[in-house]
């Protein structure tokens, strides 16, 4: 995820492109660019790492002139956070410039061809192989820009949203997208046959909405020819022409910025299916049904060897280590405890050398996991990093790891990072399982078949539970919750407990359901909203019995069950649907219902749950 503006008019690009990455800075913030063509046709470049503020310091005494330009502000995927990474990226005759929201997943081979016909690479980027390929396209069969972009694109297998620059033509501005963001806004003057054409382009309408509120949201596959004359063509990769689809935006900046959600947090929970397909690019294929995590397999023998794996996680990142222990025991037959950070530091754990220390960190600051870390690799341990945020302190400190690539996450209560991570901690499993030969091939496609299904069955999910909003008023009453699950749903309560004690300050605890017996039913009565992970799984008749218990001490039951189940629905006083899936995905998706009841409780009893009261995104210190 990263933030693109481009313009094309007769008023001075860098001032409208600065602007609008600073409304973009949300999307992505570890570096930042821009490229503009001035009025003798030369074509620059600047870019710095850190905020958007560093590059216009940087460009102080910089010729930033000219009336076409494209700007990015980088959220890394692929090659740290800095200068030579950020984008534009120039073609090796700087005749070109680039910036790219996604990820190319065939880089390498690309990369690879490229270099075969000459082409040298500056930056450790996927994006670079795309502007050195556009201008290869044009060499190879001298065809105008648009053409270039539009053959290049057919090589392309992954996500974009780019835009591109020529300097041989400064009137034109082209752009294109596949399963990244991207809107084009067409001046006010364009159709006036005394105005002055201009074109935006943005990630989102957040740069454009100040200059104009008409807007084409560009389709999987369209690419646009922008000129100064007004012109606006789209074609698809096929090139056949498409009507530019005229919207009016009606939306204020404010909520443009949270994607018309009132909340980071509720945009973050919808954006997971986009997120997970993000999350498994390029390292789950439906086509050879394979697993391909680099960070595993350049070190094969080390997670073959191994003789059992810790976990050190702290919160959200806990929970999901949890699952992940379940899942790569199950799967890997290696032996895996979970820790958490702060408490493992100042142990004196018995780590060997032929241990596996994972740490697992959205921000990848967490200061307790970075002290892990330091620990195990003092007693001589491999450590992995699971990290969402690229070039991190504990992406750094690392031998080896995978990024969650969800995108970045604001809201202080951790959505997508947490079913990121567990798709993360799965994909580990099944590479160790797959190396180890410790499941068939069959179960091993299935498993990798089934994972592929799950983005579209968090989609259903959250297409299907609406009433959500309106039963959580229902429970504004409650000072206590209990989540109960069993199996790989046992962090799951334990999860959307934290998730509700988090942002509405309700008392909430996860238990194993099982347990129950042993203290908290003690605390059941008609006043307690006791959620149920139940779906129709491993111990579903159990759970069934665990439910009857509740209700017959009068407790109200919240229930969240597979699609098409009578039994506890007909027990429960609320019920939350998510669809069949193996056992051990049960969790990506029971997660869901319980991260929109957290939200909708909070927002009933009033309180900010993108800044919830005592609590930071990152915990970077003890
Ligand atoms: N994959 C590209 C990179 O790492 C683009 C990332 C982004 O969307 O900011 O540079």
């Amino acid at each position: 995820m990263c933030g693109i503006v481009g313009y094309l008019g007769d008023q001075e690009a860098y001032p409208i492109l600065i602007k609008g990455l600073h409304r973009l800075e949300y999307r992505g913030y570890d570096s930042a660019g821009v490229s503009m063509i001035n009025a003798k046709g030369d074509l620059s470049v600047y870019k710095e790492k850190g905020k958007v503020s560093a590059l216009e310091e940087s460009v102080k005494e910089k010729d930033v002139t000219g009336t076409i330009g494209i700007a990015h502000t980088r959220w890394a995927t692929h090659g740290e956070p800095n200068a030579t990474n950020a984008h534009p990226h120039y073609s090796q005759s700087k005749n070109l410039a680039l910036v790219h929201n996604g990820i190319i997943e065939n880089y390498k081979v690309l990369r690879t061809q490229l270099e075969k016909h000459g082409k040298t690479f500056q930056s450790e980027t996927d994006t670079e192989v795309l502007v050195q390929l556009i201008e290869y396209m044009q060499e190879k069969h001298q065809t105008d820009l648009y053409t270039a972009v539009q053959r290049a694109l057919t090589h392309v297998i992954g996500a974009y949203a780019i835009a591109v620059l020529d300097q041989r033509h400064p009137d034109v501005l082209i752009a294109a997208r596949k399963s990244s963001p991207l809107i084009i806004g067409v001046g006010q003057n364009n159709n006036n046959a005394h105005g002055h054409a201009e074109f935006f382009v943005g990630s989102d309408a957040t740069p454009i909405i100040e200059y104009t509120n008409q807007v084409v949201y560009l389709k999987d596959e369209e690419i646009a020819y922008m000129d100064r004359d007004g012109n606006l063509r789209i074609t698809n990769l096929a090139n056949v022409e498409q009507t530019p689809d005229m919207q009016t935006l009606q939306m204020n900046l404010d909520e443009l910025e949270k994607g018309g959600f009132p909340h980071f947090m509720l945009k973050e929970i919808y954006e997971q299916p986009n997120a997970l397909r993000n999350c498994i690019r390029g390292r789950l294929s439906i086509d050879t049904k394979d697993v391909i995590l680099s960070g595993v397999l350049d070190n094969r023998r080390r997670f073959i060897d191994a003789n059992r794996i810790i976990i050190c996680a702290c919160g959200t990142s806990w929970h999901s280590a949890l699952i992940g222990k379940y899942f790569i025991e199950e799967a890997a037959q290696i032996p895996v405890e979970v820790e958490y950070a702060s408490e493992f530091r100042y142990r004196n754990p018995v780590i060997t050398s032929n241990d596996i220390v994972v740490a697992v960190s959205q921000s990848g600051e967490t200061a307790d996991t970075l002290a892990a870390i330091q620990l195990a690799k003092s007693k001589g341990a491999f450590v992995y990093g699971i990290c969402n945020v690229i070039g991190s302190s504990i992406a750094r400190a690392t031998d080896s790891g995978t990024y969650l690539h969800v995108g970045p996450e604001i809201g202080v209560a951790s959505t997508k990072a947490f079913t990121g991570q567990v798709i993360t901690l799965i994909m580990l499993g099944l590479t160790i399982a797959k190396e180890k030969k410790t499941l068939s091939k069959e179960m091993f496609e299935m498993l990798v078949d089934e994972l592929l299904q799950i983005p579209d069955k968090i989609q259903w999910t959250l297409d299907n539970n609406k009433d959500i909003e309106k039963f959580s008023q229902i429970f504004t009453y409650a000072k206590n919750f209990i989540y109960l699950g069993r199996g790989y749903n046992y962090p799951v309560a334990l999860e959307g407990a934290l998730k509700l004690k988090e942002i509405s300050y309700i008392h909430a605890e996860g238990y194993p359901a099982a347990e129950m017996k042993h203290g908290p039913i003690a605390l059941v009565d008609e006043e307690m909203p006791v959620v149920v992970i139940a779906p129709k799984k491993g111990m579903y008749e159990k759970v069934v019995s665990n439910i009857q218990e509740i209700k017959a001490r009068k407790g109200k039951i919240i229930s969240v069950v597979t699609e098409g189940d009578t039994t506890v629905k007909g027990v429960s006083d609320f019920c939350f649907t998510i669809p069949d899936t193996r056992d051990c995905y049960v969790p990506l998706l029971a997660v869901i219902p319980l991260q929109l009841m957290s939200y909708y409780v909070a927002i009933a009893k009033g309180r900010n749950v993108d800044q919830p009261r005592n609590l930071a995104k990152s915990v970077t210190v003890e």
